[in-house]
C-alpha cells in the first residue's frame, strides 16, 4: 500500500546531479524545492530540467516547489565576521550612512528604524546571537549583545513581535517569480507573508504572468500567526516555517502553533507542510537522533499532508538515507493510526457532503479503494482533507499539471487518464489500469466520487462499482 505522507527535498550542492535526483525519487521523494535564497536563475532551470527528465523516465509525478525569498531582514557586508562580547554595542544603519561605533554594518531595510522601539529584542543568524535595541535614531539603530559569538555578512535579522512594513514582495522576490513561472513551476511559495493580502499579491502577480502555479503561504512570524485564518483561506497550501517561525516566538510556543495551524488547515480545508529541522542531525550524522525520530512521528501522526527537509539534502552527506529515514518514521505511524483531525473539517457545501459520505463508504468495505475523478483536483484534495483510512486512494485526471500539483497531497496517488464523454467507457478503462498495475484485484470494491459532468453522471454523484 502507498505511503501516505508526502515528502518533499531541497536540492543544493549536495543533491544537484542527475543521478542523486533519480535517487531521491526512488527513495520517496514527491515534491522538489528549490530555494531562491541561493539559487541562481541558471542553476534553478536546470534543476527543474533534471527532475522532469527523471520523474518521466519513471512516469512518476513529481513536483518542483519555487520558494522566494520573500521580504527578509538581513545584516550588510562585513570585511570579516565581528566577534561579539556580551554588553558589546553593534549598530546597524541605512546604506550610504557613515558609522558611528567599531562594531557597524548597514541593513538591507531601510524602514527597521521607523518599526522598531527601545528595548525590542533582535535575533541574529537563527538565534546564534541575541540583542536589545538601546536606541533609535532616523538613519541607525543602536543593540546591546546579549549572547556572545560571531556576526558573519548577510545574516537574517527576526524582530519577534515587532509588526514590520515590509512589502510583500520584493524586486528580486518579482524576478524570482518570472523565472519560476516561465519553469512551469508546480508550487510558488511566499516567504514571511504577513496577511491575507499578501498571499493574494502574490497569487496576483503570478497570474498577470500566466503562470497556473497553487500557492504556498509559508507562516514564519507572529504577524501571520495571528491572520491564520484568512491565509489559510487564500492560500493553496500552509507551510508551517519552523526555523524562522520558532525564532519569532518562545520556542515552547512552537509545538502547540504547530498543533492548532495543523488542525486550522483540516478544519478549512487546505493543505499543510511541516518544515525545517525534522532531521537536522542527519546534515552530518548518518543516523537521526531519537528526539528527530519522535518530532518526525509526531508530524506524520498529527497528518499533515507533507514533510520537508532543507540543509538535510541540499548541503548534508547523507540526503538519500533522510528520505528512507523520513519514509521508515511515515509508513510505521501510518500503520497506527492519525490524529484524526480529518473529522473536524467544516463541510460548507454539498460538494463536501458527498465527499463526506463517499469517504465514510470506502472506510466502511473491508479493502476498498477510492477515486475521485477530478479535472482541476479541487475535489480530490477536498477528499483528501477528509483523512480516508483506506491507502488505496485515487485521483485521477486528465492533466499532468493536476497530477504533479496532488503530488503534496495527503494519501493521494494520482492517475492520468482522459475522461470519455460516457462515464462507463471512463471507469472500464480506469479498471483496467488498475488491474495492470495491481491497484485492485478481481473484484475489490471501488467508491468513485466525482465533480465532472458527462452523459450518464451527474456532478456530485457516489458510484460503488467492483473491478
Ligand atoms: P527558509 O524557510 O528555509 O526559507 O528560511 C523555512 C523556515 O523558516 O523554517
Ligand atoms: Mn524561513
Amino acid at each position: 500500500m502507498p505511503r501516505k505522507t508526502k515528502l518533499i527535498c531541497t536540492l543544493g550542492p549536495a543533491t544537484e546531479t542527475e543521478e542523486t535526483i533519480g535517487s531521491l525519487i526512488d527513495a520517496g521523494t514527491n515534491v522538489f524545492r528549490l530555494n531562491m535564497s541561493h539559487a541562481k536563475h541558471e542553476w534553478a532551470a536546470e534543476m527543474t530540467r533534471l527532475v522532469r527528465k527523471q520523474a518521466a523516465q519513471r512516469d512518476a509525478h513529481i513536483a518542483v516547489l519555487f520558494d522566494l525569498t520573500g521580504p527578509s531582514i538581513r545584516t550588510g557586508d562585513l570585511p570579516e565576521p565581528f566577534s561579539l562580547q556580551l554588553g558589546d554595542t553593534v549598530e546597524f544603519r541605512k546604506q550610504g550612512s557613515e558609522p558611528s561605533v567599531d562594531f557597524s554594518t548597514t541593513v538591507n531595510y531601510d524602514g527597521l528604524m521607523a518599526d522598531v522601539a527601545v528595548g525590542n529584542t533582535l535575533v541574529v543568524d537563527n538565534g546564534a546571537l541575541l540583542m536589545r535595541i538601546s536606541s533609535v535614531e532616523a538613519d541607525r539603530i543602536r543593540c546591546e549583545v546579549k549572547t556572545p559569538g560571531k556576526m558573519g555578512s548577510r545574516r537574517h535579522i527576526n524582530l519577534p513581535g515587532v509588526r514590520l512594513n515590509l512589502p510583500a514582495l520584493t524586486e528580486k522576490d518579482h524576478k524570482d517569480l518570472a523565472l519560476a513561472v516561465e519553469c512551469e513551476a508546480d508550487y510558488i511559495a511566499g516567504s514571511f507573508v504577513r496577511d491575507a493580502a499578501h498571499v493574494r499579491e502574490l497569487r496576483d502577480a503570478m497570474e498577470a504572468l500566466e503562470g497556473e502555479s497553487q500557492i504556498v503561504a509559508k507562516v514564519e512570524d507572529q504577524e501571520a500567526v495571528k491572520h491564520i485564518d484568512s491565509i489559510i483561506q487564500e492560500a493553496d497550501v500552509i507551510m508551517i516555517a519552523r526555523g524562522d517561525l520558532g525564532t519569532e516566538v518562545e520556542f515552547e510556543e512552537l509545538p502547540l502553533l504547530q498543533r492548532r495551524i495543523i488542525r486550522r488547515c483540516h478544519e478549512l480545508g487546505t493543505r499543510v507542510i511541516v518544515a525545517t529541522q525534522l532531521l537536522e542531525s542527519m546534515i552530518t550524522a548518518p543516523t537521526p537522533t531519537r528526539a528527530e525520530v519522535t518530532d518526525v512521528m509526531n508530524a506524520a501522526y498529527e497528518e499533515a499532508d507533507a514533510l520537508m527537509l532543507s540543509g538535510e539534502t541540499s548541503v548534508g552527506r547523507y540526503p538519500v538515507s533522510c528520505i528512507e529515514t523520513l519514509v521508515r518514521i511515515a509508513t510505521r505511524i501510518e500503520r497506527s493510526g492519525g490524529h484524526g483531525f480529518g473529522q473536524s473539517m467544516l463541510l460548507r457545501d454539498e460538494r463536501q457532503k458527498v465527499a463526506r459520505a463517499a469517504v465514510s463508504l470506502a472506510d466502511s468495505l473491508p479493502d476498498a479503494r477510492l477515486v475521485v475523478l477530478t479535472r482541476r483536483g479541487v475535489l480530490a484534495n477536498q477528499v483528501a482533507m477528509l483523512r480516508p483510512k483506506t491507502s488505496g486512494f485515487y485521483a485521477v485526471t486528465p492533466r499532468d499539471k493536476v497530477c504533479r500539483q496532488l503530488a503534496l497531497t495527503r494519501g493521494a496517488t494520482a492517475i492520468k487518464l482522459s475522461f470519455s464523454s460516457n462515464i462507463e467507457e471512463t471507469i472500464a478503462r480506469l479498471t483496467q489500469l488498475m488491474l495492470k498495475h495491481d491497484m485492485v484485484r478481481s473484484g475489490t470494491p471501488i467508491v468513485i466520487v466525482s465533480d465532472i459532468h458527462s452523459d450518464h453522471f451527474a456532478a456530485n454523484s457516489i458510484l460503488l462499482h467492483h473491478a
